[in-house]
């Protein structure tokens, strides 16, 4: 693979960019490999880089039934934070953001992460306890956060009304090294990564079967044939309960639509992200210049990836009393993505009751902030059977009582 760098682009400026590679192989299934991961996700391409970045396992076929990226990955509003109350969540979504300060360089392709700093509006004073204690933990933990006034807020935000017709601000979670970053590129960066190393990367290819023998897993059954392996890693997020089902368990998890949508492109306005829990909503502002909006979830369950009128109109209620400036957008589009929610808000990072089989989902609304750690969770655990940063994850905590609660972290889909 040729290393992207400004002498790659002045050589192809010379010669009228005939020369750039493609940025990963398209090859034909093979029969067997070690490890199949199935979706091409970020979580299922992170693994399999990690698997061969740290594990040397580099037999390898990422499985995708459309195109990688195009689930959730290249839906989402592309925001990453760490502060999160629970320990290991704060563990694992803090190795995550620390892993994106880094990933251009790791990975030799400009995933844009911008550090730019997220705010959590605390708008009653339930929240302003919450908010508060959240920082506490996270000073505990090593995970830079502070509780911020109004004064600061509207410092920060200066497009932001301090008295909202229903809540005033009255102050906000900052961390000042959360951010956003560009999502299709966080997943060809671990895709171009992986191709790299010699693992096969498999575009439309449906799983339809997982096969197994003396409850050891032998392979999965595809649109494009059977295909053996050693271990097979699940990482389809909203499709994790049909995959279960496959394999033959059930999962403790709920699949619904959450959408989001964007605006026309404006000049430069804000430069944080804010998110505002209590009247639910959340914005930022693209490098185009579009205000990037986030919505909430279906009330019920459904497969639907599109969005629905009834949200918008909630959701740009609610940034208007916010934001009175953005009453005068125009909105360009809108689009859903299917999200696997747990009853705990916490993702699941397992082995399943199917030997070589494990399981990673449950990030619900929040998990592109977690695609490096996660990936790196979950092949520490597919190569050695544990992982102290998914330990506290796994499917044993709903049988044993142990959740973990971020449902307040969590409680803005973001
Ligand atoms: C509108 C929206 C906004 C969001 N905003 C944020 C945000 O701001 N910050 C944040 O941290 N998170 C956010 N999220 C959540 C985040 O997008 C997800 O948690 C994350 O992208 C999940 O990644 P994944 O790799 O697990 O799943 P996906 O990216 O969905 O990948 C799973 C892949 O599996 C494939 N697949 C499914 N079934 C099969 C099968 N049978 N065979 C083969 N392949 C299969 C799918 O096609 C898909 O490509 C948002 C999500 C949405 C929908």
């Amino acid at each position: 693979m040729r290393r992207y760098s400004a002498f790659a682009i002045a050589r192809e400026a010379a010669r009228h960019h005939r020369g750039w590679e493609r940025a990963w192989a398209s090859p034909e299934p093979r029969k067997r490999y070690d490890v199949v991961i199935v979706g091409a996700g970020g979580h299922g391409l992170a693994t399999a880089y990690w698997l061969g970045k740290n594990h040397g396992i580099t037999d390898v076929a990422v499985i995708e039934k459309g195109w990688l990226g195009g689930g959730n990955t290249g839906r989402n509003t592309t925001i990453i934070r760490s502060n999160y109350l629970q320990d290991p969540s704060a563990a694992i979504y803090e190795k995550a953001r620390s892993l994106y300060e880094t990933m251009s360089q790791d990975l030799n392709m400009n995933v844009m992460f911008s550090p730019r700093g997220v705010i959590m509006l605390a708008q009653t004073e339930h929240e302003v306890r919450g908010y508060r204690r959240t920082a506490m933990a996270n000073a505990q933990q090593g995970v830079a956060t502070e509780f911020i006034s109004p004064a600061r807020v509207k410092e920060l935000v200066p497009i932001i009304s301090l008295d909202g017709p229903r809540y005033p601000v009255l102050g906000g979670l900052w961390q000042a090294r959360g951010g956003t970053a560009r999502h299709d590129a966080v997943a060809w960066a671990y895709a171009r990564a992986c191709s790299a190393m010699g693992m096969h990367i498999i575009q439309k290819c449906e799983v339809t079967g997982v096969t197994s023998e003396n409850g050891q897993v032998t392979g999965v059954e595809t649109s494009r044939g059977h295909i053996g392996c050693g271990k097979l890693g699940m990482v389809v997020a909203g499709h994790a309960g049909q995959l279960a089902e496959m394999a033959g368990f059930r999962l403790p998890i709920e699949a619904v639509a959450l959408q989001a949508l964007v605006s026309e492109p404006i000049k430069p306005c804000m430069d944080v992200v804010v998110m505002a829990n209590t009247v639910h909503g959340y914005m930022s502002q693209s490098d185009k210049g579009e205000m990037v909006i986030g919505g909430g979830t279906d009330g019920f369950n459904n497969f639907t990836q599109r969005g629905s009128f009834h949200h918008i109109e909630e959701t740009v209620r609610a940034l208007v009393e916010t934001f009175p400036m953005i009453s005068r957008l125009k909105m360009l589009r809108q689009w859903g993505g299917i999200v696997d929610m747990t009853g705990d808000r916490s993702p699941i990072i397992s082995a399943t009751p199917l030997g070589g089989c494990y399981v990673n989902c449950g990030w619900g609304t929040g998990g592109f902030k977690a695609i490096p750690g996660s990936g790196w969770a979950m092949a520490e655990l597919m190569a050695k059977g544990d992982s102290p940063l998914a330990r506290a994850f796994s499917l044993s905590r709903f049988r044993e009582g142990r959740f973990i609660d971020e449902s307040v972290a969590a409680g803005v889909a973001h």
